[in-house]
């Protein structure tokens, strides 16, 4: 019987691999699983490069990504300010990656570019002091009449949620 080594540990543990891609399809990538960690990040920065209330990111060692389609594709923009780049689909315009000076070695992927798992569940969050009064935090919501699909909370009479309040002038 032949002995199981720890370079053959190393390699069955590494041959998980989780797929990815971009709106329009033109980059793939790749990330073999578990991810190093997975997090939130609340900022600005990462609110305005994805036009959401937040980004959730998978985190993975660089050596441990792999680019399989389309990387002729990739256009990076870099904020020389804060020292980050940011890569994204130059057709779709999705974000791919982001990368922090600080964390040679890492790199980060939005999470939602992946349909599989990847190993890590996001229970960490950065900036969470610039959450936004308007990220939808799981309250209750009820279906609105009239609109198939909508649902919405529905106001409350506790004064502390009153910034958050029903549209003004129905919906849309
Ligand atoms: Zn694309």
């Amino acid at each position: 019987m032949k002995k199981v080594t720890l370079a053959d540990k190393t390699r069955a543990a590494s041959a998980e691999s989780v797929s990815g891609q971009c709106l329009c399809g033109a980059v793939e990538i790749e990330i073999e699983t578990p991810a190093r960690w997975a997090w939130h990040d609340h900022c600005g920065a990462t609110r305005r490069a994805h036009g959401a209330a937040y980004a959730t990111y998978v985190g993975s060692w660089r050596k441990r990504f792999r680019v399989t389609r389309g990387s002729a594709g990739i256009t990076r923009f870099k904020d020389e300010a804060t020292g980050t780049t940011r890569s994204f689909c130059a057709r779709c315009g999705t974000p791919l990656l982001y990368e922090r000076a600080r964390s040679a070695h890492m790199v980060n992927i939005p999470r939602a570019l992946f349909t599989g798992r990847t190993g890590r569940e996001p229970r960490y969050h950065v900036a969470i002091d610039e959450l936004q009064d308007w990220t939808y935090l799981g309250q209750p919501l009820v279906p609105l009449k009239g609109f198939p699909g909508v649902v919405w909370e529905r106001p409350t009479r506790n004064p502390t949620r009153k910034k958050r309040g029903p549209l003004s002038g129905g919906w849309p």
